[in-house]
């Protein structure tokens, strides 16, 4: 059962949450309980995105590799895809997509979040990190999240794996354990085994790096 759950192959460990999102059932209670913190404080926890099945993952990943989606360099700046060669293309969608099989979004333990309240207005959320910060809608929650660790925290502060997102909040105990789990073999059966993937060649290639940095969030070596 955990190779599945770990690349996001089925949805039988997931409760539903809000909004038509779904969670990990043992992530839950705290999720309601850290939501009812913030809402101690006027801030409005709600999640944009939970739980994303490997073939949605895939559409992302394989609609950036043949150019129907932009490519964005680590600045965040829209790349010209017929400028670029398979391999920049490769590097370029990991500025800010996972392969498929490798995101933490396929446990149901991440969550990427704002605050509603700032929202209400019809002001469109964009899941930037200028947002979070300075005087941007979503500061306020983003500096109480550092304050309230406990439960969960963000695996992407160090830009070691993918750019910094100050959005992304992963469920400590269920998140850590997924991750120890998570063997170099299972992503490697998982790849070999999608005979829909692109850019195939280019994650066999890189598969023992790309494990460290973006599954085990080991950093570049
Ligand atoms: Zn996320």
């Amino acid at each position: 059962m955990s190779f599945e759950i770990l690349t996001g192959r089925t949805k039988s460990h997931l409760v539903p949450l809000e909004h038509g999102l779904f969670i990990h059932k043992d992530c839950y209670d705290d999720y309601f309980r850290l939501k009812g913190t913030l809402a101690g404080k006027k801030l409005e926890l709600r999640t944009a995105s939970s739980f994303r099945s490997y073939e949605h993952q895939r559409k992302i990943w394989n609609d950036k590799a043949d150019g129907k989606r932009a490519l964005r360099s680590k600045t965040g700046i829209t790349l010209k895809y017929d400028e670029l060669n398979c391999e920049e293309i490769f590097w370029a969608i990991l500025n800010w997509s996972s392969i498929p099989g490798s995101s933490r979004h396929h446990w149901g333990t991440d969550i990427d979040i704002y605050d509603h309240s700032q929202y209400k207005d019809g002001k469109v959320l964009k899941l930037a990190n200028e947002e979070y910060q300075g005087s941007g809608p979503n500061s306020k929650i983003s500096d109480a999240l550092f304050e309230h660790n406990d439960l969960f925290y963000r695996p992407y502060l160090d830009g070691k794996s993918y750019q910094m997102e100050l959005w992304h909040l992963s469920h400590k105990k269920q998140g850590e354990k997924l991750q120890s789990l998570y063997t170099y073999e299972m992503f490697k059966k998982s790849i070999e085994m999608d005979s829909e993937l692109l850019l195939k060649e280019h994650i066999l290639k890189n598969l023992s790096y790309l494990y460290q940095r973006y599954i085990q969030l080991n950093g570049a070596h």
